[in-house]
């Protein structure tokens, strides 16, 4: 009986010892791949306001500051905060920080830290962010040179970024990042004419800088157009829809003559209704502006960021009639759709020109992430993935990276074990969903390396 015990205790060690060196193998592999982040929303610490940086700020911009307000925390003033020491702001947030020390967005953010600055704590606490904060604050004091040498150590060599709180601006460093043409406000906009006395769209002001004169929907058009060739002329790689924060993604196919007419009549006098058709048709026009120009279009899909939202708007479902009607076009569906990771799935594997940016997926749940990128890899081909850390400071996207690595290398050290991937394929399945697929999908060998 001790010897059957013994044996069996030796398998099952030997087994688990299998299982911890394939995950290392592959982790370890991941670590040296030159990551394309296919999305993010990098801001300079400015654009915040001037404001000194400390552990609270980092929390303010990222992910976990929604599930710290979700445990019952007051959202976060940064004049006020400005004014704090860290033992009151810890009197003020802790309680509700300790409550998300389960959550994903939690775990997520704290690796970003054990990346880059040396921290080793399983959670934060008032103690040891006297330290972290400190470090923060030295950091930030010259956050370019920090920011050089933390995107390094974290491993991306690009990260694509959609400026959506400035979707204009086409300058960008392209040491480390490539434009994305953030195409929200020319959809939203076109329902929201100018009238007289009223306050003008940033889209109406932008053709009224650039001299475009806009009275119909021919002359909204062609500035739209401009706004095409302009990012175009600036590198942009591809577009990004994420209409889903303000409206349902089933967009019908409107004719232009009926478009044309509900454009010339007063904003404020079109039904809800009319206002979405106007906008319907913009999408469409935009999606063959993305084949003429080819321009591969990212779309966010499912949960929604932040605190209070209508979840059922980002349906992936939703989409269907797009991906019928406009086989030429690229579309590359974000986020796996949470929670609907099934049918974002099966649009991977239904149609060639259907792509899965798992961004995000893994900050949202580590275990559903680990499940769904499970059964996508049941369903879809490995060419058709990316990988994108979504966040607004480096360190945030560091952890990100860290996370989806952990959860990519988890996934496949399973299938591996189970018999179902060799170690060479899940190497090659690393390199395709952290690198290559963006290089290839989204045109990128003449771009590479600028910064080298
Ligand atoms: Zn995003």
């Amino acid at each position: 009986m001790w010897s059957i015990m013994i044996v069996l205790s030796f398998l099952f060690n030997q087994c688990n010892f299998n299982n911890t060196s394939v995950y290392n193998r592959i982790k370890e592999y991941a670590d040296q791949v030159r990551v394309i982040d296919a999305h993010e929303h990098q801001h300079w610490p400015e654009e915040f306001g001037d404001h000194q940086f400390t552990f609270y700020n980092l929390l303010a911009v990222s992910y976990l500051s929604a599930d710290v307000c979700s445990a019952g925390a007051e959202g976060f003033d940064w004049d006020t905060m400005d004014t704090l020491s860290l033992d009151t702001l810890w009197a003020i947030y802790g309680e509700a920080l300790d409550y998300t020390r389960g959550t994903s967005y939690y775990s997520q953010f704290v690796k970003g830290f054990w990346k880059l600055y040396g921290f080793s704590d399983l959670y934060f606490t008032r103690e040891n962010l006297a330290t972290l904060s400190a470090q923060i604050e030295e950091n930030y004091k010259d956050y370019r040179t920090w920011f050089d040498e933390a995107f390094h150590k974290a491993g991306f060599e690009l990260m694509f970024i959609d400026q959506f709180w400035k979707p204009f601006n086409t300058e960008l460093d392209d040491n480390y990042f490539a434009l994305v043409f953030h195409i929200n406000p020319l959809v939203s906009s076109s329902s929201r004419k100018p009238e007289k006395g009223a306050e003008l769209l940033s889209i109406y002001r932008e053709a009224d800088n650039e001299g475009y004169e806009i009275s119909n929907l021919d002359d909204y058009l062609a500035f739209c157009d401009h706004l095409f060739k302009k990012n175009i002329e600036n590198n942009a790689v591809c577009l990004k829809n994420s209409q889903a924060y303000s409206r349902t993604l089933f967009y019908e196919n409107v004719p232009y003559e009926e478009a044309r007419a509900l454009y010339d009549k007063p904003s404020s006098r079109l039904t809800p209704a009319e206002a979405k058709k106007i906008e319907d048709f913009m999408f469409h026009w935009i999606i063959k502006k993305s084949i003429d120009y080819d321009l591969p279009i990212q779309i966010h899909t499912g949960y929604l960021a932040g605190n209070g939202n209508v979840l059922d708007n980002g349906k992936p479902v939703k989409l269907n009639n797009l991906f019928l009607q406009y086989p030429e076009a690229e579309f590359v569906l974000f986020h796996g759709g949470y929670p609907w990771t099934g049918e974002y799935t099966a649009f991977g594997k239904m149609f060639r020109n259907v792509y899965l940016d798992i961004v995000w997926l893994p900050q949202i749940s580590r275990e559903e992430a680990v499940h769904a990128l499970d059964e996508m890899f049941d369903c879809v081909p490995y060419n058709k993935f990316f990988w994108g850390g979504d966040c607004g400071l480096i360190e945030e996207s560091t952890g990100s990276l860290e996370y989806g690595k952990d959860v990519v290398a988890e996934v496949l050290s399973k299938r591996v074990q189970r018999g179902l991937l060799t170690e060479e394929v899940s190497f090659d399945i690393v390199d395709k969903i952290f690198r290559e697929n963006a290089i290839k999908v989204f045109k990128l060998e003449e771009g590479l390396g600028r910064g080298d």
